[in-house]
């Protein structure tokens, strides 16, 4: 018998009892001694009691989302591995419920927007992000990204226009920067977009655009031809010659839908171009934004994280004794919980920076790249905390852990959002290398 055959035979599923056939034992069977996150754990990461500085108003918003993500989100979490649930939930009103209950945080004001401000809007996506960081992405580029860049640098009636249904999640919206050849360099973007009667012929690729598959309005940004500068574009979907397609085997934010979008001549008539943005660095007013609101995700993974292993090194136990019991276990906990007090209150102070209009990209820069690194840390050493159930999604800390790794990356990497920080404080740009020279001086 030959090696491939031998591996067919051991293969064959009729051959075998049909116990091997069964589906696996539910989590609660195979596993009685720690409940899994489908009931999701009681906050005990808000130590240093962080309502004590937010308006009533926010702390509602806190406890409505929290509410709201506990009891509807949490238990199909597990389920929803890497299908996004609205792409089926226009049709199905538990998840469309889910949405319009979630929608509430949107910081712009009018054009049906409710206004909240960054602070109330930045609570409610970490209280989003501590059950499924995914969905905080949705919201992330739905809102803070393509919303933004139309409310920031679009016109009147193109905030009218487009505004309105995409606060109510009538239609779903969609930010496309980044490029196959130029990600933390999206500055030197190729994509291009070229005069034409009427309108605009955009030619190129992106990469990477989360809820690009079922977006309804493109925000695209490309390079004018006739200046060299970036321009951004509001770009429907079915517009001949635009594809989108779902990427595929990411380990993390895998419910997030990321594509790859071909534009082949897309013609974008005047109407649809943002008036507002004439350089990259009319990105950059809404990437400060939407900078703040990524770090608070990762204040919400940390604090769910540290929830989950609060509650499961009660329950677990080894050599005779909670898990909870151990010395090194308690070292690991304190420093999880310290890391999530920091970091919430530094996001808290970037929001009030902003809210009082002394925000700086800097600040921004920094806040983004110190708190996902902290979190970066903290679900590190909650998926130790877990030991084997620190791989299984079950349990909350694996995902989260896999979340924390994009985060950490999009939205400028920690190393570029070090870098813009670095500039504003020694008026230094050092992005580029420095030129290299066919003979070292050293
Ligand atoms: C899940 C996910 C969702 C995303 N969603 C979107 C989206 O909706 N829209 C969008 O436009 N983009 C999106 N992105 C793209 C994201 O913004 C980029 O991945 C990010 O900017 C990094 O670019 P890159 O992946 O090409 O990495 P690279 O630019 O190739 O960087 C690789 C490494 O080199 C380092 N590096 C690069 N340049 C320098 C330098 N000058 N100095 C020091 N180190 C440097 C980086 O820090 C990094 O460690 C998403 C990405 C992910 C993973």
């Amino acid at each position: 018998m030959t090696l491939h055959s031998k591996f067919q035979d051991e293969t064959d599923k009729s051959a075998k009892p049909s116990y091997f056939n069964l589906p696996p034992l539910d989590v609660s069977v195979a596993f009685p001694q720690a409940t899994p996150a489908s009931t999701f754990p009681p906050c005990a990461s808000d130590y240093y009691q962080f309502d004590d500085l937010l308006s009533l108003e926010e702390q509602a918003i806190r406890k409505k989302v929290r509410e709201c993500m506990e009891k509807e989100v949490a238990p199909v979490m597990a389920e929803l591995i890497c299908i996004f649930p609205l792409s089926i939930g226009r049709r199905q009103s538990f998840h469309s419920k889910l949405f319009q209950n979630l929608v509430l945080f949107i910081l712009l004001v009018g054009y049906g927007c409710p206004g909240l401000s960054l602070t109330g809007s930045a609570i409610a996506i970490a209280e989003v992000a501590r059950v499924d960081a995914s969905i905080s992405t949705f919201f992330l580029v739905h809102s803070s990204l393509a919303m933004l860049t139309i409310a920031l640098c679009g016109s009147e009636e193109q905030k009218q226009k487009y505004l309105p249904s995409l606060a109510q999640l009538k239609t779903i919206a969609c930010w496309a920067l980044t490029e196959p050849d130029y990600g933390s360099d999206a500055n030197s973007l190729k994509t291009i977009a070229t005069k034409v009667e009427g309108g605009w012929i955009l030619e190129g690729q992106k990469r990477w655009i989360g809820n690009s598959t079922f977006a309804d309005v493109l925000v695209i940004f490309s390079r004018n031809s006739t200046t060299n500068q970036i321009n951004g574009y509001i770009v429907k979907k079915d517009s001949p010659g635009l594809t989108a397609t779902k990427m595929a085997n990411k380990i993390g934010l895998r419910i997030v839908q990321n594509g790859d979008i071909l534009l082949k001549k897309v013609f974008v008539p005047d109407e649809d171009r943002l008036p507002g943005v004439n350089s990259f660095q009319d990105t950059s007013k809404v990437l400060a934004v939407s900078r703040v609101i990524v770090a608070w995700q990762s204040v919400g993974i940390s604090m769910g994280v540290y929830d989950m292993c609060h509650r499961y090194l009660k329950e677990r136990k080894q050599f005779g004794a909670p898990l909870a019991a151990f010395q090194i276990n308690q070292q690991k906990l304190a420093r999880m919980l310290g890391n999530v007090q920091a970091m919430t209150l530094v996001g808290w102070r970037l929001c009030k920076l902003y809210e009082k209009g002394k925000m700086t990209p800097g600040h921004a820069s920094l806040g983004k790249s110190w708190i996902s690194l902290k979190a970066r840390e903290t679900v590190a050493l909650g998926r130790e905390l877990l030991g084997g159930n620190g791989i299984l999604a079950d349990f909350l800390v694996a995902k989260a852990f896999c979340d924390l790794e994009p985060i950490y990356t999009f939205e400028g990497t920690y190393d570029i959002n070090s870098l813009v920080t670095g500039r504003e404080i020694t008026g230094f740009a050092s992005f580029k290398p420095a030129p290299m020279s066919q003979r070292s001086r050293l």
